[in-house]
């Protein structure tokens, strides 16, 4: 049983991300006095909203300069911190060049120096880590014979060559917990979310939830979209579920968070719905030995689409909902809400129909 004290100042790494913007706004909401890190706390774009939540809640949420390759660097800011919640690592979707340094050397060497300040610092006794579905299993087609993934399921088939970012998340939960395991001053719970979608606070984002949404805008869905099975859910439910796993005394080990499983082709239902026909909104899947041939083109792997296009996936979120009280949005509200703060932010046109 882990107590937070409300009053002590709750530490956000990467505090200016898609997620972390949201976890940073619910805390100050809820009256919380917040640290948030970023990388540059002096950039001149993407840490706007992030100010001007300072100016809406005086006092209560200051921005830490702190890079997960900088030993040490989230020292300082944790220092009197009851609750620390890690978000920061690289979520890149498609062609990486280098997948070690960009992704797994960040996620890895990152959960070690934000671990290490923790060790540093006596105050901490809870840290809320941003895993992923991804640490759970690696592509769709190991679910093969089984109905659905649960907590005690743990990617064995993602490395730095297939995969690279599941890889990424999975080699950093499992040192996570290794370093939990090590001592007793402080605990570890993960929140293992899908695909996250829903309105973001900032356009300065280069997250996946972003990428896979631009798709329905470009015009690579054109002719069709490939049958592809994604776990989403919305970005303000995953940001609660933080806030509350942090909060819940007797929480503990992994919480799925998932709404739904939905294909390309739905979201594009969902759109259409929504927005109207466009061209940018599939109307059909395409066969998988077409996908398998263009993949290269669209930054995919041969191997990824004959691992996951057209295997559907599910995951048993019922743990989360027991233990943390948890109700999720459906993903049509999440769907459509992205969609229209693309449209408010000038990254898409159109209205919604009426
Ligand atoms: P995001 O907007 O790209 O946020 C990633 C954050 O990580 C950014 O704040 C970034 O800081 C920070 N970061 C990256 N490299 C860093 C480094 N070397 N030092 C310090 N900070 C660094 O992506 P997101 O979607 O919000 O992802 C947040 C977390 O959720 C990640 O752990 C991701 O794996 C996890 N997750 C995301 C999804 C999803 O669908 N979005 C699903 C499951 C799990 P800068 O702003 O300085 O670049």
């Amino acid at each position: 049983m882990t107590t937070i004290d409300p009053a002590a100042p709750v530490l956000v790494t990467g505090g200016s991300g898609y997620l972390a913007s949201w976890i940073v706004r619910q805390l100050l909401e809820d009256g919380r006095t917040v640290r948030a890190t970023v990388r540059d706390s002096h950039k001149p774009k993407g840490l706007e909203h992030l100010h001007a939540l300072a100016e809406a809640h005086p006092g209560r949420l200051t921005l830490h300069r702190a890079d997960l390759l900088d030993d040490g660097s989230f020292t300082e800011p944790m220092a009197g911190c009851e609750l620390v919640v890690h978000t920061a690592s690289p979520f890149i979707i498609g062609k990486v060049k280098d997948p070690e340094a960009q992704l797994v050397r960040p996620a890895l060497e990152g959960t070690r120096t934000v671990l290490a300040s923790v060790e540093a610092t006596p105050s901490v006794k809870r840290v809320v880590l941003t895993s992923s579905v991804v640490a759970i299993y690696g592509d769709n087609v190991d679910l093969a014979g089984r109905e659905r993934f649960t907590e005690d399921d743990w990617n064995t088939t993602s490395s730095v060559d297939h995969q690279p970012y599941p890889y990424s998340k999975t080699v950093a939960e499992r040192l996570a917990w290794e370093m939990a395991g090590a001592q007793n001053r402080w605990d570890l719970v993960t929140i293992n979310p899908g695909l996250i979608l829903g309105p973001s606070l900032t356009t300065a984002s280069a997250s996946g939830s972003m990428t896979t949404m631009a798709h329905f805008v470009d015009l690579s869905m054109a002719a069709g979209a490939p049958q592809l099975t994604n776990s989403v859910v919305d970005v303000r439910d995953v940001a609660r579920l933080h806030i509350t796993a942090g909060d819940t005394p007797a929480a503990h080990g992994r919480y799925i968070a998932v709404a739904e499983c939905v294909s390309m082709l739905e979201m594009g239902r969902m759109l259409r719905g929504a927005f109207g026909n466009r061209l940018s909104f599939p109307t059909r899947e395409l066969p998988k030995a077409l996908i398998k041939l263009a993949a290269p083109t669209a930054g995919l792997t041969r191997r990824f689409v004959e691992r996951n296009v057209g295997y559907p996936i599910a995951f048993d979120n019922s743990r989360t909902v027991a233990e943390l009280g948890m109700t999720f949005r459906p993903v049509e509200q999440s769907v459509v809400e992205h969609f229209q703060q693309m449209i408010d932010d000038g990254l898409a046109k159109g209205k919604r129909s009426a």
